[in-house]
């Protein structure tokens, strides 16, 4: 082992960096591989143009003659760019993407042969469902399901493939992917938000949630990743000594990008650009070897379709540059790990950015009433927006002081609180028509300038307001956005629905004013929101205790934070807001916890393994070293032996002691793993293997990490922290 440690070491230093040219124009490469507006003008019929811009824009079906046009199209299209398979791309609960390949090739009598591919092949195939996780809704006998086209997302080239983005469902008419309640919960926002935009003006007929997210990662040097069985199989360090200089330098944030570094970027946003992602920044994240990516804004389902992608695209331009992506939030203790903003908003079909401030009174009032109920929506829901990013590997972020904290609050910056403060003090009751103008002239009209500077960034703030729109930070970046966005929409929808409610009541049954009746509901909602606003810092012990005091929730664990997921609250509004059933909310809170409990399993496993088969004997090996060395002093200078030896014999007790604290506690481990394994009920199962088996690693950890320093380098078999996260 210690010879492939020093074999992928010599071969990481000597990497000679494969220099990657752009020849064309990012702006003329964009979208190539996509058969987006332009594609299909040039392709389709109008009629078929028609029914599928319609089928986007206003959520009408296509009907199978239009479909048989639009696949036979798109073969054409397929084909002249050199493809031969096509595959239904969806993203099941495993977080993963997954796409079976079908070529279009078709036998016909004779002997001859055809490509072919029709409405039928991109309207509905049906994939074997049985080996994706369900949370028990596909029985035995029902164990089908079936994946169907997604218009609203263009179908895409990627390699020698057809891609034509889809939902997954069981026949039995459940979501078994990310994506179906997605597209439920942006329908929800869209009705929402469009009912209570049309306070302001007539003419908007549709809202769009927008998505931004910043992608973090690392990169490692592919040889010596393989050369630990931890990063191979789990995607993270279980063990390895925080090396003599890590991040405390602060010398890598921002700085200049390393050429091997940049060369699979540039070579990476080549691919995005084909795929029409728009990648727009990179650069260096705080930890070294750590890096992000950030597209520019896209409609929500698309752009949690480009993420899905472009992971899997990350780790394919990885390969060719020997690099190999982690995505994994906490790749390395006592270094930071990686996120993924999500940056949210939503905006009209006339162009208006909601969350963005106004010029004039009335569009102002009109950015309060979305900020306030968005701030209102996570105020109502925060443990449920916590439990929307819960993860085995999140888990090493939320709750351990890295950002953000496992408390959701929300930071609005300095300006804006005191918009909220003034807003809230302007009257006790029912607004005056002079308290309305006073408070158009005070608060309304002031906030197009206050958020000009609004550059206020608290980094420690899980779901911040960032000038024009909220910032999610507390997703994984492992994590397919689909789930917290799912449940983001969800919730503001709801809430704006029931805003809506409310100001028309105030207006019919008690003769408001409309802007008097938003100013008034608004004025209690900023009451009755205030303890979720919060300003300092998130990392502290005294918001612990504060947030404690205020009722916000903590749920440091995943297990503890999924809860709130069955609770009868979440059902209700899902159910109410037809964005799942109360079968599809249960299913997937149990591939959740299963998911949870395959991790720490295999984590666990990976961890006995690699303690007792790597560091243990090598261990032993070096103290046969000693012992040799010590028997030879003896040898030679006798009694006077013992002086001579001190050290050695230190450092032999010293080893025994490490490789009994080893092999107790992976012995520890293993039955407490035996003990989780036979509980039944998966909540309490999932429970078992955070309380009893996880915290034990730790222990494990503490002995290997100590021998790694004892032990002569030579030997150790597994690259260390300073190899994988300096070597170039
Ligand atoms: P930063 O936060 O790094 O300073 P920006 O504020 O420009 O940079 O944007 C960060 C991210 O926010 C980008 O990925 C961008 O696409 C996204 N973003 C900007 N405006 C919106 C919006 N209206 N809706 C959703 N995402 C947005
Ligand atoms: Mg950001």
């Amino acid at each position: 082992m210690a010879i492939l440690r020093f074999q992928a070491l010599k071969e990481s230093i000597t990497n000679k960096s494969i220099i990657f040219e752009e020849r064309e124009k990012r702006s003329e490469l964009y979208g190539t591989n996509v058969f987006n507006e332009r594609t299909m003008r040039q392709y389709l019929t109008r009629d078929a143009f028609n029914g599928v811009k319609s089928a986007i824009e206003d959520g009408r079906k296509i009907n199978r003659a239009i479909a048989d046009q639009v696949a036979s199209s798109m073969k054409d299209w397929a084909l002249s760019k050199g493809v031969t398979h096509y595959t239904h791309w969806f993203q099941p609960l495993t977080g993963a993407t997954a796409e079976k390949h079908d070529a279009f090739f078709e036998t016909l009598e004779g002997g001859d042969a055809i490509e072919k591919f029709g409405g039928n092949q991109l309207v509905q195939q049906e994939p074997d469902a049985s080996s994706f996780p369900s949370g028990g809704i596909r029985n035995t006998f029902e164990a089908r399901g079936y994946t169907a086209w997604d218009p609203t997302s263009p179908a895409f080239i990627y390699e020698t493939t057809l891609c034509i983005p889809t939902i997954f469902v069981a026949y039995t008419g459940e979501a078994l992917d990310y994506k179906t309640p997605l597209l439920r919960a942006l329908h929800a926002v869209d009705d929402a938000a469009t009912a209570v935009c049309k306070y302001f003006d007539k003419n908007v007929k549709k809202v769009t949630s927008s998505l931004g997210w910043e992608q973090e990662y690392f990169l490692i040097d592919k040889n010596l990743a393989f050369s630990r069985p931890d990063i191979a199989l789990t995607g993270r360090t279980l063990l390895g000594h925080s090396p003599a200089k890590g991040q405390q330098l602060d010398d890598h944030y921002f700085g200049s990008i390393p050429n091997r570094a940049l060369n699979f970027m540039r070579d990476l946003e080549n691919q995005c650009m084909l795929l029409g992602i728009p990648v727009k920044t990179r650069h260096n994240e705080v930890a070294p070897n750590q890096f992000e990516l950030a597209p520019i804004h896209e409609e929500a389902n698309l752009a949690v379709d480009h993420n899905a992608l472009l992971m899997d695209v990350m780790g394919r331009v990885a390969s060719r540059h020997n690099f190999k992506v982690l995505l994994h939030e906490k790749p390395f203790a006592n270094i930071n790990g990686s996120g993924k903003h999500n940056n949210w908003s939503l905006s009209t079909n006339t162009g208006v950015n909601l969350l963005a401030p106004g010029k004039t009174p009335m569009s102002s009032l009109q950015f309060l009433t979305f900020f306030i109920n968005t701030i209102k929506a996570v105020y109502e829901n925060e443990e449920l927006l916590r439990a929307s990013i819960a993860s085995a590997s999140n888990e090493h972020r939320l709750g351990a002081n890295e950002a953000p904290p496992a408390i959701i609050s929300v930071f609005i910056g300095e300006q804006l609180t005191k918009v909220l403060q003034e807003l809230e003090s302007v009257t006790k009751g029912k607004l005056s028509p002079q308290e309305k103008t006073d408070l158009k002239l005070n608060v309304v009209g002031k906030i197009p300038d206050v958020l000009l500077d609004n550059t206020d960034r608290n980094r420690t703030s899980p779901f911040a307001f960032t000038g024009n729109k909220f910032e999610f930070r507390a997703v994984g970046s492992m994590a397919n956005c689909g789930n917290p966005m799912t449940v983001l929409n969800t919730i503001v929808a709801k809430q704006l629905k029931e805003f809506k409610i409310e100001v028309d009541d105030l207006v019919d049954k008690k003769g408001f004013k409309k802007d008097e009746a938003i100013f008034n509901v608004l004025r209690e909602y900023i009451k009755d929101s205030k303890d979720i606003l919060f300003e300092g810092n998130g990392y502290g012990e005294a918001w612990e205790k504060e947030a404690k005091k205020r009722g916000l929730s903590n749920n440091k664990t995943t297990p503890e934070a999924l809860k709130v997921k069955v609770s009868k609250s979440t059902i209700a509004l899902f159910k109410e807001m037809e964005v799942m059933s109360k079968v599809e909310v249960e299913a997937r809170y149990e591939v959740e916890l299963e998911a949870y409990v395959n991790h720490i399993q295999i984590e666990s496993r990976v961890l006995g393994d690699i303690a007792r088969n790597h560091i243990v004997p090598t261990a032993v090996k070096y103290q046969n070293i000693l012992i040799e060395n010590v028997k030879g002093l003896k040898e030679i200078f006798d009694k006077h032996y013992k002086t001579l030896a001190k050290e050695q014999l230190n450092l032999i007790e010293a080893i025994s002691s490490h490789i009994e604290g080893i092999n107790s506690n992976v012995t520890k481990m293993i039955d407490e793993r035996k003990k989780a394994n036979v509980i039944d009920e998966i909540s309490l199962k999932a429970k078992a293997y955070c309380n009893n088996v996880k915290p034990i690693f730790d222990d494990i950890r503490y002995h290997c990490d100590k021998l790694e320093l004892l032990v002569d380098d030579e030997l150790w078999p597994l690259a260390k922290y300073r190899e994988l996260l300096f070597v170039r």
